[in-house]
C-alpha cells in the first residue's frame, strides 16, 4: 500500500464550504485523502507526519485560466516592458520608460551579439505609456541597419520591425495592400505589423520562434518555474498551434518526473479550416495525460483595446481611432461553434471589444438552437468591455467568462483617458456584474501580456487600482473570498476541471499553493504582497528557492 503523508499547516484554506479552514491535509497517491484535524485523518492508517509547512498557509494550487507558455521563451529576448518584472530565475528586470530607453537597451544587447547576422528580438513594448508614439522602422534601424530586429508589443497583437526585417520577409516594397500593414508616406511599410496574421510571417526573420506564440522545451521548463514561484499548479496555454512536433515536446516535458504544473493547451484556430480544426481537436483529446490536458479550442474574434484593434460598438474609440480588426469571419465562427457543440468540444473565445462579444453571443445563441447543450461552459476570454445586458445573455446561454483583472491595473488609466473614455472604463472587467448575474467567472493575467501571479490578479479584482493609483470602478470591486474563488475553483470550472482541482478535499489532486501569509487575514490592499513559498503538485513538493 502506498504511503500516506499528513501535512500540518498554520492554516489550510480548503475552498470547501463544509470546512473552510483546517489544520491538516493527508496525501496519498498524489491525491487528497482527506482534510481535517490530525485525529480525523489518523483513521486512514499509517502515515508520515510532515511538519515542513507548520508555519505556512496552504491553499488549493492556483488555476490560471488564461496564460501562454510563450512567457517561458519570451525571457530569452530583450525585455522592453514599462514595468519591472521577474524572470523565471527570480531576477527582476527594470522597466524601460521611454522609446529612447528602449533603443538604448536594444543597443546594449546588440553590442553583445557576435554573429553579425543574428537577429535581435525584443518583447513587451508598450507605446501607450509613451504618448502612444509609433515606433518606426527608422527608430529600430538606429539600433542596427544590418541585422533584423523585431519588438513584440505587450498586447501580443502588434510587432515593430526594422527595415532589414521587412527586407528578409520580402515586405520592403511598395504597393502592399493589407489591413495589418500600414504604409508610410513613401509607400513602404512603416514597420508596424498589426495582428498575428501580419507579423507571423516576419517573426522568424527577426528572431522569434517560427510560431511567434510557440514555446520550446526549455521555454516550457522555464514556464514551469514561473508557475512554482506564483503558486500556480494548473495553467492554460491559451493559443497553441499544437502540431505533432509541439505536442510530442509538451508530452515529453510535462512527463518529466519533476515537471511542476498541469498544462491545458487550447488549439488555436489559425491557418486551417473549421473542419480541420475540429478533427484535430478530437484527435488531440485522445492524447491527454495527467499533466497535459488536450482537446480544447481557442478562437479569437478581435484584437486588443489598447492596440486599437478591438471591435467596439457605437460610439467607438474615445479618441476617434477607427474601429479595430476582425480576426475571424462570422461564417467561420458559426461553423466552428456548431461543429464543436456537435462534437462535444470545449471552446474559449477571445473578445475584447463589446462588438466582438455581441457577435459571439449572437452566433452562440443560434448555434445552441441547432445543438442544445446542457453543460458546454463555452467561455468568453477577456470580454473586457461587456455591459450588463451582455452578461445577462451569457448567463442565459450557459456561458462562462474569464475577465482580465490585471488589465485594469496596467491599462486602466489609458482606457479612461484615451481608448474608451471615463464611463466605459468604469465597467471594464466587470467582476461584480458577472457574479451578480450568475455568470461563472475566472480572472487572469494573460501572461506574458501581464505577469503571471494569481494573487496579484486577485488583488487587481479586489482593489481595482490603476497604475496611477486611482480606484476605477468602485462598483465592480469583489471581495477577497470571491477573488480567491475565481483563481481556484472559478478558473477550474471554466476548464471543466473543478471535479479534480480548485479545492482541498477528498479525492482531488494534491495541488497546493504554499504561502508565507494568510490571504484571508492580510489587509486586502496587501493581497499581492503575500509571499509564495512554492507549490505541491500531484503530491510532489516544489520550493521556489530550490528552482
Ligand atoms: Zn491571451
Amino acid at each position: 500500500m502506498s504511503q500516506t503523508t499528513i501535512y500540518s499547516a498554520r492554516n489550510i484554506i480548503t475552498m470547501n464550504p463544509n470546512q473552510p479552514s483546517v489544520s491538516h491535509v493527508a496525501v496519498r497517491e498524489g491525491k487528497v485523502l482527506g482534510a481535517g484535524s490530525l485525529e480525523e485523518l489518523a483513521v486512514w492508517g499509517d502515515y508520515v507526519l510532515d511538519d515542513r509547512f507548520a508555519d505556512k498557509v496552504l491553499m488549493p494550487g492556483f488555476v490560471e485560466g488564461h496564460a501562454h507558455t510563450m512567457e517561458g521563451t519570451m525571457w530569452r529576448n530583450v525585455y522592453c516592458g514599462f514595468f519591472d518584472r521577474m524572470d523565471p530565475n527570480g531576477k527582476v528586470w527594470d522597466g524601460v520608460k521611454t522609446i529612447s530607453d528602449m533603443l538604448d537597451r536594444l543597443k546594449e544587447a546588440e553590442a553583445k551579439l557576435t554573429d553579425p547576422d543574428a537577429a535581435l528580438p525584443g518583447w513587451q513594448l508598450d507605446p501607450i505609456y509613451m504618448d502612444n508614439v509609433l515606433v518606426s522602422r527608422a527608430d529600430l534601424d538606429s539600433v542596427s541597419a544590418t541585422r533584423p530586429i523585431g519588438v513584440l508589443h505587450a498586447s501580443g497583437h502588434i510587432m515593430n520591425v526594422n527595415t532589414k526585417g521587412l527586407e528578409l520577409a520580402g515586405l520592403y516594397k511598395t504597393g502592399i495592400n493589407h489591413p495589418g500593414i500600414p504604409l508610410g508616406a513613401d509607400g513602404y511599410p512603416t514597420g508596424e505589423l498589426r495582428g498575428p496574421d501580419a507579423y507571423m510571417p516576419v517573426g522568424e526573420y527577426v528572431g522569434f520562434d517560427r510560431d511567434v506564440l510557440g514555446c520550446d522545451a526549455d521555454g516550457l521548463r522555464d514556464f514551469g518555474k514561473l508557475c512554482v514561484r506564483t503558486g500556480t499548479t494548473t495553467i492554460t496555454d491559451l493559443a497553441a498551434r499544437l502540431n505533432d512536433e509541439a505536442v510530442e515536446m509538451m508530452l515529453n516535458v510535462t512527463g518529466e518526473a519533476d515537471y511542476p504544473s498541469r498544462i491545458v493547451p487550447l488549439r488555436h484556430f489559425m491557418g486551417s479550416t473549421p473542419q480541420d480544426l475540429i478533427a484535430h481537436a478530437k484527435e488531440l483529446r485522445g492524447k491527454s495525460t495527467e499533466r497535459l490536458r488536450l482537446g480544447m479550442i481557442k478562437v479569437v474574434a478581435d484584437g486588443s483595446i489598447q492596440g486599437f484593434s478591438a471591435r467596439l460598438r457605437w460610439p467607438g474609440y474615445h479618441n476617434g481611432a477607427q474601429n479595430g480588426l476582425w480576426y475571424i469571419t462570422p461564417d467561420h465562427l458559426s461553423e466552428i461553434l456548431n461543429l464543436a457543440l456537435e462534437n462535444d468540444l470545449h471552446i474559449h473565445t477571445h473578445t475584447n471589444g463589446d462588438q466582438a462579444t455581441e457577435l459571439v453571443l449572437d452566433i452562440m445563441e443560434e448555434a445552441l438552437r441547432a445543438h442544445p447543450s446542457a453543460d458546454h461552459r463555452y467561455t468568453l476570454q477577456h470580454c473586457q468591455l461587456a455591459d450588463a445586458a451582455q452578461f445577462r445573455r451569457m448567463k442565459k446561454l450557459g456561458m462562462c467568462v474569464n475577465l482580465f483583472a490585471n488589465h485594469h491595473f496596467y491599462w486602466g488609466d489609458e482606457h479612461y483617458n484615451l481608448t474608451v473614455g471615463p464611463e466605459r472604463a468604469l465597467r471594464m472587467n466587470a467582476c461584480r456584474t458577472a457574479l451578480d448575474t450568475g455568470v461563472p467567472m475566472a480572472i487572469h493575467s494573460d501572461a506574458p501580456v501581464t505577469p503571471l501571479g494569481p494573487l496579484f490578479t486577485a488583488w487587481c479584482a479586489v482593489n481595482r487600482i490603476t497604475a496611477s493609483g486611482r480606484v476605477q470602478g468602485e462598483g465592480e470591486k469583489i471581495s477577497v473570498a470571491d477573488a480567491l474563488y475565481a483563481i481556484t475553483l472559478g478558473a477550474a470550472y471554466t476548464l471543466k476541471l473543478d471535479g479534480e482541482v480548485g479545492s482541498i478535499e477528498v479525492g482531488k489532486k494534491a495541488d497546493f499553493a504554499v504561502l508565507e501569509d494568510d490571504p484571508t487575514a492580510v489587509d486586502p490592499a496587501a493581497l499581492k504582497d503575500v509571499t509564495v513559498w512554492g507549490t505541491v503538485q500531484g503530491g510532489r513538493v516544489f520550493a521556489a528557492a530550490d528552482l
